[in-house]
């Protein structure tokens, strides 16, 4: 039963969600399904933390298996692109039919001929089944041009756009998600006081809480009086160009060591203009450059591998992000998801939005054993609604002028 003092309304839920990404409202949709009283907070727009920054690639594993053998990350993936196809197309745990598929399939680009380690690879059992090479009638048009010499592999991993996501799960479940004033959570026995964005505060009470807020996970568990688990932030700069391009690409480019050169997806402007996101070790060693440096490092890149395109009329972008992650020794990637938990405390992070749906699993499978569904009818206050994030790309002052 919710009931209401002078200035604070009191809502009762069996679990309470913080953070309004891709896993937040993945898990918040499942927990639905499950039959879990659930409200979601959010504390700016809905997508507005890594997830509006993603490239939106469904990983099968593909590109962290270039070492020749299946690392524990690859295996991890290996289902998530057969998941969210399903969703896209109406057989999935969730909806994503409104979600848009920017494309059926992401490629491996190499230059030139595979060294003979890879090609070996990509004809092994391993790979056979998630790969397949691209006959040059059937290249996209991008690589018909003649002076391309490489290779090109279609890999089993869709793309997706992400707010289009993020639209598609919250719209059903939007009278559950309350946007919230950033600093105004307060930890208060089993209950948790907020504001809203609206200025009307709230108190739930809960059986257990997911701190599923990205990089604002650290923070929150200071306001929940914990300094575990630790979170570790790995920095990107990602350059966006758009103007002068009419195709769309969706590629890693192999480079000498077994992380991707360059790692294009093609996304659309306000104006519908093409903007290509370059992601991969560009990225990664972008974080050392000013941005002006690594405009002309990408300019380069996008000469040597793609000389016939023509840029010079193009404008140029860098977009600075961290990926937030559970700590690893030595700031390593984490194999997968992680979930850890502190009382009835469950802090987690994806590591990746291909992972948004296993770790909704296994976070399901820790509220049915913890949490006991209260039967009382479940009624939500009519606070106000919650906004969307727009992609990056369509801020004007992310576009450097003169570069
Ligand atoms: C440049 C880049 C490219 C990527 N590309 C891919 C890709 O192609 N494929 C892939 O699988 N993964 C990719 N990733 C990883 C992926 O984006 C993340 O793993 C995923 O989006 C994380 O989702 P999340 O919901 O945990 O966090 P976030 O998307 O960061 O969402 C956290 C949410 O919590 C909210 N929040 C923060 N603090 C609070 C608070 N105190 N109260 C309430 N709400 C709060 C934020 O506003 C935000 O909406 C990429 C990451 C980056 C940075």
């Amino acid at each position: 039963m919710n009931s209401v003092d002078n200035s604070i309304t009191t809502v009762n839920v069996d679990v309470l969600v913080i953070g309004g990404g891709i896993a937040g409202l993945w898990t918040l949709a499942r927990l639905h399904q499950a039959g879990y009283k659930s409200i979601l907070l959010e504390a700016e727009a809905l997508g507005a933390g890594q997830t509006r920054y993603a490239q939106g690639i469904i990983h099968g594993g593909t590109k962290y298996a270039l070492t020749g053998k299946l690392t524990a990350l690859s295996a991890a993936v290996a289902s998530m692109p057969t998941r969210w196809r399903a969703c896209h197309e109406g057989t999935g745990e969730l909806d994503l039919t409104r979600a848009e598929l920017l494309s059926d399939a992401h490629y491996l680009w190499s230059t030139r001929r595979l060294t003979s380690r890879l090609s070996g690879f990509f004809a092994s059992k391993v790979m056979h089944s998630r790969s397949t090479e691209v006959k040059k009638s059937a290249l996209p048009s991008l690589f018909q041009h003649k002076a391309f010499n490489g290779q090109l592999y279609q890999l089993d991993e869709p793309v997706f756009n992400t707010l289009s996501v993020i639209r598609a799960i919250a719209e059903p479940l939007k009278d559950y998600i309350l946007p919230v004033k950033t600093d105004s959570l307060q930890h208060d026995n089993d209950s948790v006081v907020v504001t809203s964005q609206g200025g009307e505060n709230y108190r739930f009470h809960y059986q257990s809480v997911l701190l599923m807020a990205g990089e604002g996970n650290e923070n929150l568990l200071s306001r929940f009086d914990y300094n575990t688990p630790q979170m570790q932030r790995r920095p990107l700069k990602m350059v966006i160009v758009r103007g002068g391009l009419t195709d769309r690409v969706y590629a890693h480019c192999l480079g000498a060591s077994v992380n991707p050169r360059i790692t294009i997806t093609s996304h659309f402007d306000a104006d519908g203009n093409i903007v290509w996101y370059l992601g991969g070790q560009l990225a990664e060693d972008g974080v050392h450059k000013s941005n002006t440096d690594l405009i002309c490092t990408a300019k380069k890149e996008l000469a040597e591998l793609i000389p016939w395109l023509d840029l010079k009329q193009s404008q140029w972008g860098v977009l600075e992000i961290n990926r937030a992650e559970i700590k690893k020794a030595g700031s390593t990637r984490p194999d997968s998801f992680s979930i850890e938990q502190s009382d009835n405390i469950i802090t987690a992070w994806p590591t990746k939005l291909a992972l948004a749906p296993a770790l909704a699993d296994a976070l399901i499978e820790q509220i049915q054993q913890q949490v006991k569904k209260t039967t009382a009818a479940f009624s939500v206050p009519n606070w106000e609604s919650v906004t969307y994030a727009d992609f990056p790309w369509n801020e004007a002052d992310v576009w450097m002028k003169n570069v």
